[in-house]
């Protein structure tokens, strides 16, 4: 993630927050301080209801952390670094460098997460009952703690992958059926479903009810659908292309066309070559790219009059690509932007053109011909 503030390092992991996480800090300090401890224990003056909102909320957040913690120490034994763990707006993230290669080592890994919360919730829950006397401040924190974890460990048990519930049921399946691709498959076409369900929940909270805070599950919903979908298509990008580079799929049969040729010049090359798309390359320099889509958006009675140069998309606007680029992560980057071509280029010099349209072709093809 992008804007995100890097705070310390433990255990050789990265720990940032993200700029959204500020907004669920200041909520959760504001509505602990504002509300639920002036509700639950009166008495105290308004530093204090503050100085307890934000603590409390500090020792949440550490919670999340530990708990992300807890996945990462586990990866780590199972021999999987973390590049990062990332604090934002719904929780934690915890980002392995891989998956798991196993099923068993999957489960482990996922289970340390929601445990860890069950640990810190049963630990101050004890505090709370064994040492502690209700209705202090001190007291009605360390309780919060406790039920905060807790509807951490049951929330993250949500079977919707890629939450730990849809994890741990992705590793059952792929135990059963030994194939991670089709597991995965399974686990986030249930997670889209119960995604849908909790988007749901969320618009009857708001129109039945008029309860606003529907529009919090909406989000959720929302988050662990496209999560869902883009770590599915994540793995059958890296399934298909792996340790493949930008040099092997790109066609380095290139058609230029001159900045300064007509677009009738153009629509002959068009028809001539057959392709989709030419770069716009007039001695050694790279101008951009120009496509059918752009001779289209011309009124034909124009195209004598109007140059190449007029209607292409400028180099700085054309996604450029360096041939050793990992494809998988190409591919990803191009479904993300929505991105049909890319150039490739070396030293400023042009060498290739990558189009998606040839990506996905090399994919059924993958496909058809199984993985192996
Ligand atoms: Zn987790």
């Amino acid at each position: 993630m992008n804007n995100s503030l890097r705070i310390f390092t433990f255990k050789g992991i990265p720990v940032e927050i993200h700029i959204s996480w500020l907004l669920i800090f200041s909520l959760l300090s504001i509505s602990l301080a504002m509300g639920y401890f002036p509700e639950t224990v009166e008495g105290y003056s308004n530093q204090v209801y503050w100085a307890a909102g934000i603590i409390t909320t500090l020792v949440i957040f550490a919670s999340v952390l530990t708990h992300e913690f807890g996945h990462s120490l586990v990866a780590l034994k199972e021999g999987i670094p973390i590049k990062k763990i990332t604090l934002f707006i719904f929780g934690g993230v915890a980002h392995m460098e891989h998956d798991p290669n196993h099923p068993s080592a999957e489960l482990k890994i996922t289970a340390a997460g929601p445990l860890t919360s069950l640990l810190i919730a049963a630990a101050a829950g004890a505090v709370y009952y064994l040492l502690l006397t209700p209705g202090l401040l001190a007291s009605e924190a360390v309780l919060i703690v406790a039920r905060v974890n807790l509807v951490m460990a049951v929330f993250n048990l949500v079977p919707a992958f890629p939450l730990d519930g849809g994890r741990l049921f992705r590793s059952i399946v792929w135990y059963f059926n030994k194939n991670m691709l089709t597991a995965t498959r399974i686990a986030a076409g249930f997670g889209s479903f119960l995604s849908f369900l909790i988007m749901a929940l969320g618009f009857t909270m708001i129109f039945f009810q008029g309860n606003i805070l529907g529009i919090w599950l909406i989000f959720i919903g929302w988050m662990i659908y496209q999560a869902g979908q883009s770590s599915y298509s994540q793995l059958v990008f890296k399934d298909t292309f792996a340790g493949m580079k930008v040099s092997e799929l790109m066609s380095t049969d290139l058609q230029t066309i001159s900045p300064d040729a007509t677009l009738d010049e153009l629509a002959d090359h068009f028809l001539h070559y057959k392709y989709g798309a030419f770069p716009v390359v007039y001695g050694s320099t790279t101008h951009g790219l120009v496509s059918l889509q752009h001779v289209k958006e011309i009124p034909r009675e124009k195209w004598a009059e109007t140059r190449v140069s007029q209607v292409l998309t400028p180099l700085k606007e054309t996604m450029v690509l360096k041939p050793d680029n990992d494809a998988a992560e190409v591919m990803m980057r191009m479904a993300a932007q929505n991105t049909g071509r890319a150039l490739v280029m070396e030293n400023g010099d042009l060498v290739g053109l990558l189009s998606r349209t040839d990506m996905m072709r090399f994919m059924q093809m993958h496909m058809a011909l199984g993985s192996d």
